[in-house]
């Protein structure tokens, strides 16, 4: 029988085809109990496969935690000293994570009043009787209206209990040229998540996403010196939606009881990184001022 491994704390439901894991790999809590699969479950169409290995993630992960180590909350600082040298395998786990992938066709009607400058010479009398020519810009407006067609592609919603949308979006793009149909050979030895979102939730916010980036197209396609009142409405004609796994390193560490674990994601294909490390606002208050200090010694020489 199909099973999962469902944390806890998070909600993430993951399956792991020879892989054990005792922490979730998205909020590091170690509540992950084994429970059989829900009967109705979804299966992705397409896979974006891992491009390198663990140890690729593991030395961008190194850098970047790095060049933010001075900045970080003591306890993580000691954190990471402690264990430099060492490498903890269940800290840093490869997720197929469940997306979306969505593609349309948008019809949009739009009108706009688009900002026309042009320049005229005038000639004016001085008190002394002299006279002077000078250039005023003046600006006319005309009305524009017409439809405007856009095919948006590769937008990605993620269906992923424990990676937000908004962290998704922040290792964003993937490049989905690299798009394989899915066979479970290919996700055999890695985790993968359950799709916890329904296929309506995501579609609905993909056509969000779609219709925002329509609204951007249109912005950037008003002709002229600029515009007002753009107002538009788009129909989708045509559009696609198809359950995908995008690969992504997740590094979560539960470095303080009092505070959610510290989170990073990267992209398993491209390897983007983001995450937020937690500050010591006292370092960061400090380089603020000698920040402050250099500027006004700069300030000072150059008088
Ligand atoms: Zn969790």
């Amino acid at each position: 029988m199909h099973r999962v491994l469902a944390c806890e704390q998070c909600g993430a439901e993951l399956t792991a085809s020879g892989v054990r894991t005792v922490r979730c790999p998205y909020c590091a809590s170690p509540s992950v109990v084994e429970r059989p699969a829900a009967a109705e479950r979804t299966d992705p169409r397409f896979v974006v496969a891992f491009t390198g290995d663990a140890s690729g993630a593991r030395g961008s992960l190194d850098r970047w935690l790095g060049s933010r180590h001075w900045f970080a909350d003591p306890k993580l600082r000691r954190a990471r000293e402690a264990r430099a040298g060492e490498r903890v395998i269940e800290d840093l786990r490869g997720i197929y994570v469940p997306a979306y992938l969505y593609s349309a066709v948008a019809h949009a009607d739009y009108s706009a009043s688009i900002a026309e400058h042009y320049h005229e010479k005038e000639e004016r009398t001085k008190p002394d009787g002299t006279t002077e020519t000078r250039t005023i810009t003046r600006t006319e407006y005309r009305l524009l209206s017409g439809r405007h067609v856009s095919y948006v592609t590769d937008v990605v919603v993620s269906a992923s209990r424990g990676l937000s949308h908004r962290e998704l979006a922040a290792i964003e793009p993937y490049d989905f040229r690299a798009l394989r149909r899915y066979d479970a050979a290919l996700v055999s030895g890695w985790l993968a998540e359950e799709f916890a979102r329904s296929f309506d939730e995501c579609q609905t916010a993909s056509r969000r996403e779609a219709l925002d980036e329509v609204g951007a197209r249109l912005r950037r396609f008003m002709p002229g010196d600029g515009f007002s009142d753009l107002d538009w409405h788009a129909q989708i004609s045509w559009e696609s939606l198809d359950p995908v796994f995008v690969p992504v390193w997740m590094f979560a560490v539960r470095y303080r009881d009092d505070r959610p674990p510290l989170r990073v994601a990267i992209n398993g294909q491209t390897g983007r990184i983001a995450g937020k490390v937690p500050l010591s606002w006292p370092r960061v208050v400090a380089a603020l001022i000698v920040l402050a200090a250099i500027a006004l010694a700069v300030w000072w020489g150059l008088r």
